[in-house]
């Protein structure tokens, strides 16, 4: 039996996340590495994952990066991809990897439960959870070293800033340069988000210097798709979406019919929530897709409206401000007429607009 002073001090330290600066005089020694993200990993998850990936090799860390699930095809191109595991159809590997592991990098993400599968392992772990995050509401109590900071454009950025914080500067080469970029290019919409500051254009231009080739990231990102894609991307904006007018908001919802008729794998649908938020005069975008197991819907908007609020309160999800993500185990047209009702109780916010 603990005693109740030890058990009450173990608690204290357990709810006290350190700072990530902690850990930076810890970088030279090697240690075994595990780097994971969120399921169904984005341009920030993966570039963020990698770039670190290829900054801690080069300490002599033996580093292996584990996403919970799969992951679109369009990150494939990312340096070190095929190393990665993916936990759904590698378990047992990534299990043991994650069981010796000193140290765990969280990427991207602030809750164990957006590792799927994974959680429960990642929970139990003897190594040190530690978290480089930008979303909002933190875990804190499950990671022994930090940062999270709901400022920063994307995770991607925060590794970097790892980086030149630690004084390792010559350590970005090519391949961290290429992972980074991709993250915080997707992650601010290709540097048109509010959130884009000096900073991310600064980290850019020393990106560049170090030989970036920002050309062909976008060429690999977003010019590598099949035609199926586009027919579904036509059937969707045709058939699919609903424009609210007086609530400044446009909802598309897609049935599972959809993606096995146009053969939608990981990745098709990414950024389509977007598209409606080029109406003019469309402050609140969503889309609802039916993946058969779930409902998942993603919320982005302009200004003043908080989806990551919105996210919470109605879909059991979160994100950032302007972007965030739920889901629902409802059929189809609940979830759907959930967020009409939801757009209604938030009419006031919707139809008064202000940049
Ligand atoms: P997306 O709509 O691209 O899936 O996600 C937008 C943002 O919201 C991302 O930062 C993502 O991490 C977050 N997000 C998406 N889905 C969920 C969810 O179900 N729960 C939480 N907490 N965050 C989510
Ligand atoms: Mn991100």
């Amino acid at each position: 039996m603990p005693q109740p002073y030890t058990g009450i001090f173990t608690l204290l330290l357990r709810r006290f996340m350190q700072q990530i600066n902690k850990i930076y005089l810890l970088l030279k020694e090697p240690r075994r590495v595990v780097i994971t993200t969120h399921q169904k990993p984005d341009g920030d998850a993966m570039g963020s994952s990698l770039g670190l990936f290829h900054f801690l090799k080069q300490f002599g860390h033996h580093v292996t990066v584990i996403s919970p699930t799969n992951w679109a095809d369009f990150l494939d191109w990312m340096p070190g991809s095929k190393e990665v595991l993916d936990y759904e159809r590698q378990t047992p590997e990534a299990n043991a990897v994650i069981d010796s592991a000193d140290w765990i990098f969280c990427l991207d993400f602030n809750t164990l439960n957006r590792t799927r599968r994974m959680e429960e392992r990642l929970g139990n772990a003897n190594g040190k959870r530690i978290l480089i995050d930008h979303h909002q509401e933190p875990q804190v109590d499950k990671f022994a070293y930090g940062i999270s900071e709901t400022t920063k454009s994307s995770t991607c950025e925060m590794v970097y800033d790892l980086i030149i914080n630690s004084g390792n500067d010559d350590k970005i080469n090519e391949s961290v340069a290429e992972c980074l970029y991709a993250g915080v290019m997707t992650d601010t919409g290709s540097f048109r988000f509010p959130i884009t500051t000096a900073a991310v254009h600064r980290m850019v231009a020393s990106l560049k210097d170090k030989g970036l080739q920002h050309s062909r990231v976008h060429e690999e990102l977003f010019d590598n798709y099949l035609e199926n894609r586009f027919r579904f991307i036509g059937n969707v904006l045709q058939n699919r979406l609903q424009v609210f007018y007086e609530y400044n908001t446009a909802l598309i919802a897609v049935p599972q019919q959809d993606l096995v008729k146009y053969n939608i794998i990981t990745g098709d649908t990414e950024g389509l929530v977007n598209y409606p938020l080029s109406i003019k005069g469309i402050k609140l975008a969503a889309i609802i897709i039916d993946r058969g197991e779930e409902r998942k819907c993603s919320f982005r908007s302009k200004g003043g409206f908080d989806v990551n609020t919105f996210a919470r309160k109605y879909f059991s999800g979160g994100g950032h401000f302007n972007a965030a993500g739920g889901q629902s185990k409802e059929p189809l047209e609940e979830v759907e007429a959930k967020f009409i009702q939801a757009m209604k109780e938030n009419k006031d916010q919707l139809s008064n607009y202000q940049f």
